[in-house]
């Protein structure tokens, strides 16, 4: 058996490892794309690495985008197998890739309008591809082993990271040998807000994890709820201004929803209208409350005193463009949550554009963002930045809280790798994470009494033998 390493090798977006059995069949894990429009990693989209046409089977760990969001250039480039994942994975996938075409579109027609050579790179798929590619997905249960064909056996175990996502657990028949393949995905912290937590996964040979936040820990929960009621009491009561929160649609916005919902109930939000200005983020919203069953305890008991976890009287769900627009000439302190979490694409750049050279405001940035992504540059201090064209003063207070990351950090990652036996893993791949960061994290694991840890690069291919 060989893995290719084709995305998400020393870096976090891209997803994209491909198995390749010596008979064949090759599986490829996720089909992640690469953010970071203005860097080199916007053109890396354009080529796999390998041919689509002849992948068997792609096996999908969750809906985000950096996981899921080439799909459709792989169906339209010729990929035409089943597609693996959980029921949520795939409702979710369904409006993310739908947004993703729509929004390339856009930028793609904004940028030709206005000329920006950056961002002139034409499409990689349309909502025919997307439709195309609804078509081959299908979904599994969590917790059962499914036998794909008469060689490869999946199993989705919990992985807490966003709703639908799993841990994908492979048994895969190699003449007389089987290989036991573990490919984590992304992590999800030890106590997640909403979905429930991780569980343990069986014993694998071969382990290929994440390790975005190998280098980090990130505090408890309860604090950091704290520190967001002080953000807004400063911003908005204080201050008398904006408080600005790029959130990805998916995961992160329900969470800081959820969390200003409880503050409401309690009494402690100040009375200040809060928008989710995001189309794609009021439908992954009504996904997310659409499959309960995956909530944690805590969320349900809260749910017997508030059967509306994601609403209160202040919070607006904004769909339409021409009610997102009538916000900048809002004149009152708010708060906006839109997308994209990294300030990439979307009405976020709007918001930060219009409120980024008031001092009275504050952007908060509330998880990992690629360093190259404007989100990215901001939370490294920039103090100048461009938007569509405009130069722009960072006057406006930046805010960092990283609790609120999907992503376990290096303690919450080596506790969810404690269910494994360490003598019995032959290879651990360190995947999704700043070569530096996995550095640090290859010596955590270490010290944890884990070894044949590698950091593959990007194009590595790499001979697993028995
Ligand atoms: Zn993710």
């Amino acid at each position: 058996m060989k893995i290719h390493f084709e995305g998400a090798a020393r870096t976090v977006t891209g997803s994209k490892h491909l198995l390749e059995t010596e008979n064949g069949v090759k599986i490829l894990l996720d089909c992640g794309m690469f953010q970071g429009q203005e860097s080199e990693k916007g053109r890396e989209n354009h080529h796999f690495g390998f041919d689509p046409a002849d992948v068997d089977m792609l096996i999908l760990s969750h809906a985000h985008i950096d996981h899921s969001g080439l799909i459709p250039k792989l169906v339209k480039d010729g990929f035409n197998g089943p597609i693996y994942c959980t029921e949520p994975t795939k409702a979710l996938c369904q409006i993310m890739l739908t947004d993703s075409a729509y929004i390339q579109m856009s930028d793609y027609k904004y940028a030709h309008k206005n000329g920006f050579s950056s961002q002139s790179s034409e499409p990689l798929y349309d909502i025919d591809d997307v439709l195309q590619t609804l078509e081959l997905f299908k979904t599994l249960s969590y917790d059962n082993w499914h036998h794909l064909n008469d060689d490869v056996a999946l199993l989705f175990t919990y992985i807490g990271h966003i709703i639908g996502s799993g841990c994908i657990n492979l048994r895969i028949k190699e003449g007389k040998k089987t290989h036991r393949i573990a490919y984590t995905g992304d992590i999800g912290r030890k106590t997640h807000r909403i979905i429930k937590g991780w569980k343990p996964f069986p014993q694998a040979e071969i382990i290929i994890t994440e390790s975005t936040y190998g280098d980090r820990l990130h505090g408890n929960i309860g604090t950091n709820e704290e520190q967001l009621l002080k953000i807004v009491h400063e911003t908005c009561v204080e201050n008398k201004g904006k408080l600005i929160i790029p959130a990805f649609s998916l995961g992160r916005t329900q969470e800081i929803v959820h969390a200003l919902d409880k503050m409401e109930s309690a009494g402690l939000l100040p009375p200040v209208k809060v928008f989710v200005d995001s189309p794609l983020s009021t439908s992954a919203t009504e996904i997310v409350k659409s499959f309960p069953e995956y909530y944690n305890k805590d969320i349900k008991k809260y749910m017997e005193r508030d059967s509306q976890p994601f609403g209160f009287s202040n919070l607006h769900y904004i769909r339409d463009v021409k009610y997102s627009k009538l916000l900048n000439k809002l004149n009152e302190p708010c708060i906006i949550i839109s997308a994209s979490g990294m300030i990439e694409a979307g009405r976020i750049l709007h918001h930060v554009a219009n409120n980024i050279e008031n001092e009275r405001n504050t952007l908060l940035i509330v998880g990992y963002c690629e360093p190259s992504t404007l989100g990215g540059r901001l939370r490294d201090g920039a103090k100048e930045i461009k938007i569509y064209g405009r130069e722009l003063k960072v006057k406006a207070r930046i805010e960092i809280l990283d609790a609120y990351s999907a992503h376990g950090d290096y303690e919450e990652m080596i506790e969810f790798l404690s269910c494994q036996e360490p003598h019995l893993i032959r290879k651990l791949f360190l995947v999704h994470g700043k070569y530096e960061t996995q550095m640090i994290y290859k010596d955590h694991l270490s010290q944890a009494g884990f070894h044949h840890i590698e950091i593959p690069e990007r194009g590595d291919v790499v001979e697993i033998t028995i």
